[in-house]
């Protein structure tokens, strides 16, 4: 996973990924080319004047003491500006740009025609009690350190005026909410309502701030508390006889689906493939428990369900972890493994003037995952990646115990794998040397997540894990993660799937334990599509190397692909399959 910075209002996936200048220097091409990007930098900045709050959590802070109220107003006036800049785009002919230009407009062209759709189609603001959520913004203002503080707690001030008035128009607008929702929006509500009070009041005591001024501050810190406290009584009081379904239904999911992830199929196609894929897992995992039975088990009878068998092997292989104070140096010993492997196998190259660090996650992350990679935003140049992990210090022993057992010494290799080298953290590092901020601002999830799981998968190919059947094993079981998020993604929303037979789906066929297979339930019901890009990007990499094989014929090599495939950025798999796959520019204007 990666770490989102904050739920953004219009949900648009964010990325916290790449870091970027937001002049890019002259790039080489036609005159429509400088003034395309002139444009871009153009649209940018009118973007975050619109929407303000989106602004902050990329690190573009001129906007910081803004909260626009979320009323018929303000919603016009961004419906207008985003058709506004459709038509800006239409005057442009593509055709003719440079690669990364050409991405960058239909990247922005989907982007636009995204938010026109959840505008005037999907409408969350009457129906999703957490489309209005202030707290994320205020909070990344107090605790991220992009400015002096004393700079930052005025910004936070200027922008609290409105917090009243933002949440009488929030009342306003919900109707017949989905009841999930409404229980959540309740639950994020009360969590965060300490930014409003001991935290500001805290970061208040360290500047030097006048007392007046304090007092002042204080005051409407207390506003906003009310306003808080207020909206959550609505929410709970709120006469809803007939609420929205949390399921989305198939055509909004189609259209969510089409905007979202970017895939060349179809959100239908994408989930009839991962049932077949599913099939393929468990037969191949029944292969290795049969080869691996007599070593562990000796005569014993076998169960006589097959997935049964398989979880008694799993269950048996997960006994070996590391012991809780040992996690985080478990994983720090990995990493320089996991570079040498990739160096060895020439797999890509890895840049060592970026390192990665390890650290125990911070305290405001605390609980959200054991393990997460947090890395720069576009407009912030001077930061480092980290991979945190969750210190299991002070859990009870039977919950650590399971939590050591999902991350065995196995899978804390696929972990590794995944969040770091070559996953999220390689891709990161390559997507930060593609200069553009539209691709680092509106990344591709599918793209991002597919990757890790790619990279996962391409490690055990080439023999990392020296081939055990227990590290296939494993993976596969690790893997069936990705590919039952879709099935059940996907079924949740458009087939009515009840949660009796999504539990079975996830306990039983993809070995699950009940707290992950909850948690999963709880996510499936206040989110939709996003849980679709791990496997829909995976399958898409997987189907553009067969198709790239096949253009480049005897001088394939894993390693160009995988590096000409990252180097576009974190961009939809369809449009570098585009860009890989066409004929040779003939102009050759490609930038290499
Ligand atoms: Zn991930
Ligand atoms: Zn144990």
């Amino acid at each position: 996973m990666i770490k989102k910075t904050l739920a953004f209002i219009l949900s648009v996936a964010l990325f916290a990924a790449c870091k970027k200048d937001a002049s890019v220097g002259p790039i080489q091409g036609s005159m429509d080319d400088v003034a395309f990007n002139k444009y871009e930098t153009f649209f940018l900045d009118e973007l975050w004047k619109q929407f303000p709050d989106w602004g902050t959590s990329v690190g573009y802070h001129k906007y910081d003491s803004v909260l626009l109220v979320p009323d018929k107003k303000t919603r016009d006036k961004q419906l207008r500006f985003v058709k506004v800049q459709l038509d800006s785009l239409g005057k442009y002919q593509p055709t003719a740009f440079l690669q990364t230009n050409k991405m960058d407009y239909a990247i922005m062209q989907n982007q636009l025609q995204y938010m026109q759709w959840q505008m005037e189609q999907l409408k969350s603001y009457e129906w999703d009690p957490t489309y209005y959520n202030i707290i994320g913004t205020f909070a990344y203002i107090l605790n991220e350190h992009y400015a002096p503080l004393e700079k930052r707690l005025t910004n936070f001030y200027q922008k609290m005026l409105n917090v009243p008035a933002y949440y009488k128009e929030a009342e306003k607008d919900i109707k017949n909410p989905v009841v999930e929702l409404t229980n959540l929006a309740i639950e994020q509500h009360q969590g965060g309502l300490s930014v409003f009070g001991a935290d500001f009041a805290d970061s208040l005591k360290k500047t030097k701030i006048p007392e007046a001024t304090k007092k002042l501050m204080l005051d409407r810190a207390k506003l906003c508390t009310d306003a808080i406290n207020g909206y959550t009584d609505f929410l709970k009081n709120l006469k809803n006889d007939q609420p929205r379904s949390f399921r989305l239904g198939k055509a909004l999911y189609e259209d969510k689906f089409r905007y979202e992830i970017q895939a060349s199929e179809t959100a239908q196609q994408i989930y009839n493939a991962a049932v077949e894929r599913k099939k393929f897992v468990h037969r191949e995992m029944a292969k290795i428990t049969l080869k691996l039975w007599p070593k562990y088990f000796g005569n014993q009878p076998k169960p006589t369900d097959t997935l049964d068998m398989i979880a008694k092997m799993i269950d048996t292989l997960s006994v070996k972890h590391a012991r809780p104070d040992e996690f985080q140096a478990t994983i720090t010993q990995l990493l320089p493994k996991l570079t040498t492997f990739v160096a060895q196998k020439d797999l890509l190259t890895m840049d060592p003037t970026k390192p990665l660090v390890v650290r125990k996650e911070p305290g405001y992350m605390t609980g959200v995952a054991g393990a997460s990679m947090s890395s720069p935003g576009p407009y912030d140049n001077t930061q480092n990646s980290y991979f945190n992990v969750g210190s299991l210090a002070g859990w009870s022993p039977e919950k650590a115990e399971s939590y050591l057992r999902e991350y065995n010494q196995y899978t804390v290799q696929i972990l590794c794998i995944h969040e770091a080298i070559p996953g999220h953290y390689v891709q990161l590092v390559y997507s930060n040397k593609a200069p553009s901020m539209i691709k680092s601002i509106f990344g591709n999830g599918a793209m991002v997540e597919g990757w890790a799981v790619y990279s996962e998968q391409m490690m055990l190919d080439n023999g990392f894990g020296n081939n055990d059947p227990e590290m296939w094993l494993m993976w596969y079981k690790w893997h069936l993660r990705s590919v039952c998020n879709t099935i059940l993604d996907y079924g949740v929303h458009c087939q009515n799937l009840p949660k009796q037979t999504a539990m079975t789906l996830l306990m039983h066929e993809a070995f699950q334990q009940q707290a992950e297979a909850e948690g999963k339930w709880k996510r499936v019901s206040v989110t939709s599509v996003q849980l679709d890009s791990y496997y829909t990007g995976y399958k898409e990499i997987m189907d553009m190397r067969d198709d790239w094989k096949s253009k480049i014929g005897d001088k394939y090599t894993l390693k160009e692909f995988n590096e000409k495939f990252l180097s576009y950025g974190s961009a939809p798999v369809k449009l570098i399959k585009e860009a890989m796959l066409a004929k040779e520019n003939p102009q050759g204007a490609e930038k290499h």
